[in-house]
């Protein structure tokens, strides 16, 4: 690292710590084994007090709430799984970062420190520091969107695809048909379907796909992984008709992770090297750094085209702030630093990734429904399957999280009819599945929280035949589940 880099605080430990590993490792007289439990491959340095309470406490709280969960406060949720965005612990290194913060306006040594750990990943030219992943994709549609155009992506997330259609262009999903089969095992459930690409630049004319997004992972879709094979395909496709494409990368690391563990050839890489051949294949990128890296605010857009950048730069003056900060102080630029680099540790990954699938895994055994294979940020229970006495139109969804917060202080969320089902016209529609997530934030629980979550679930699922549906008693006309209000059906 150069001038300027956080401090290395472990610089004078490593000589010393090498000595007595390779001493170690030549007196070794057991048999070396891998053992089954997953430990987290952190301690805990600082703690945050958990507030228990009562079944009594609980029902009063979700009744104030409207039985809508986005309506608690935080402080009478036990284990919040509501999502896995800005959600994480920082390490003791980030938070170290954060007092090496410099503030100046311009040209922050923050700056560069952040620049350089983006770019060791994502080569890029140009990056542009933002508040947050939705403000990258409010930039980017606003200079390449508008009327007439077509957007295709494997799925789009839901802020990326308000963005796309705000500036009134069309947003068109095309996840691979195994994306959308709810039991297939398939390893790349977030493959785009290529040919259905091609099709679509062929029927709409290139002149009218002004960019290719791909979300890694899928997070709308089960965060399920898009193979290194699928990338370099639809690089092909966007080769043939001059069109950009650009990742929507949030959850670089996990997919990273995914490529290593699931495709041919790849097991023995270093995700870092993984990371990097993806971006080769994009042309620009958007990011979430309250996602895979670890912070608890940020994002960033970035870009090879000269002069793509320069209108992406002008646009985030006018909405963000000056280049060298974007929409963020520079000790958040240091928080973010670190924590990329924290993102591709194998050992991080390794626990990620297979402390989600523990929980999947142990809800599926006890005969609860779960959307396979399951993905890295997040498990999905399939609330209609389990509650088949609730139609849709009575939110087996809202029923089900509701149950768990009751039963166990446990705050989910609802992804069915009560997100989907309200239509443009007023009307009312099921959407096509019914499933409550339990997003797992980063770091954050340790694995006897993980199982008191699992006895919860099973204690609920026992009960399911006596659970019931809800009737909406107040709503918003757009993204109603953020605010409406709910009654119990007797
Ligand atoms: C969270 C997310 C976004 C938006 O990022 P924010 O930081 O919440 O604005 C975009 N795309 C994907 C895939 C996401 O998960």
């Amino acid at each position: 690292m150069g001038d300027g880099a956080a401090p290395d605080l472990n610089r004078h430990r490593r000589p010393a710590l090498a000595a007595m590993w390779a001493a170690a490792q030549a007196s070794v007289t057991c048999t070396p084994r891998t053992f089954r439990t997953i430990i987290e491959p952190f301690r805990i340095h600082a703690v945050e007090p958990l507030r228990m309470t009562t079944p009594e406490e609980r029902a009063a709280a979700i009744r104030e709430a409207g039985y809508n969960l986005f309506n608690l406060s935080a402080r009478d949720v036990l284990i919040d799984l509501l999502t896995d965005s800005g959600t994480g612990a920082m390490s003791r290194d980030q938070w170290a970062a954060i007092q090496h913060g410099d503030e100046s306006y311009a040209g922050s040594p923050s700056w560069f420190i952040f620049r350089d750990a983006v770019t060791e990943l994502f080569p890029f030219r140009h990056v542009i520091p933002t508040h947050q992943g939705r403000a990258a994709e409010r930039i980017l549609f606003s200079v390449m969107g508008g009327p007439g155009q077509v957007v295709p992506s494997n799925t789009h997330f839901d802020t990326t695809r308000a963005n796309v259609e705000f500036t009134g262009a069309e947003a068109v999903d095309l996840v691979t048909a195994e994306g959308r089969d709810l039991t297939s095992m398939y390893p790349f459930k977030g493959n785009l379907d290529v040919a259905a690409l091609d099709e679509l630049i062929r029927a709409r004319g290139r002149e009218h796909v002004p960019v290719v997004m791909v979300t890694v992972t899928n997070n709308s879709a089960g965060g399920q992984p898009v193979s290194l094979a699928n990338l370099h395909e639809v690089r092909a496709v966007c080769d043939r008709h001059g069109v950009p494409l650009f990742l929507d990368a949030c959850r670089f690391a996990e997919n990273a992770w995914f490529i290593r563990e699931r495709e041919e050839g790849q097991a023995g890489r270093e995700v870092a090297d993984i990371v990097r051949e993806m971006a080769s294949l994009a042309d620009g990128m958007t990011m979430s750094a309250k996602k895979d890296p670890l912070a608890n605010i940020g994002g960033w857009l970035a870009c090879n085209d000269d002069a793509l950048a320069e209108s992406f730069r002008n646009m985030l003056i006018l909405t963000e702030g000056f280049p060298t900060y974007g929409g963020l102080a520079g000790r958040d630029l240091e928080a973010i630093a670190q924590g990329i680099r924290e993102a591709v540790s194998h050992d991080y990954l390794r626990y990620r990734i297979q402390s989600t699938a523990y929980l999947g895994e142990a809800l599926q055994r006890t005969g609860i429904p779960v959307v396979m294979p399951i993905g890295g940020h997040a498990v999905y229970l399939d609330a209609r399957g389990l509650l088949p006495h609730i139609p849709p139109l009575q939110y087996p969804g809202q029923s089900l999280s509701v149950a768990l917060y009751e039963a166990g202080g446990i705050r989910s969320g609802e992804i069915g009819t009560v997100m989907f089902g309200l239509q443009s016209d007023g009307t009312e529609q099921a959407a096509t599945m019914d499933l409550v997530r339990l997003a797992i934030p980063r770091r954050t629980y340790t694995q006897s929280h993980i199982d008191y979550v699992i006895e919860v679930c099973q204690a609920v699922a026992e009960e399911a035949s006596g659970l019931r549906g809800y009737r909406i008693t107040e709503q918003a006309p757009q993204l109603r589940h953020f605010t409406a209000r709910f009654e119990p059906l007797r």
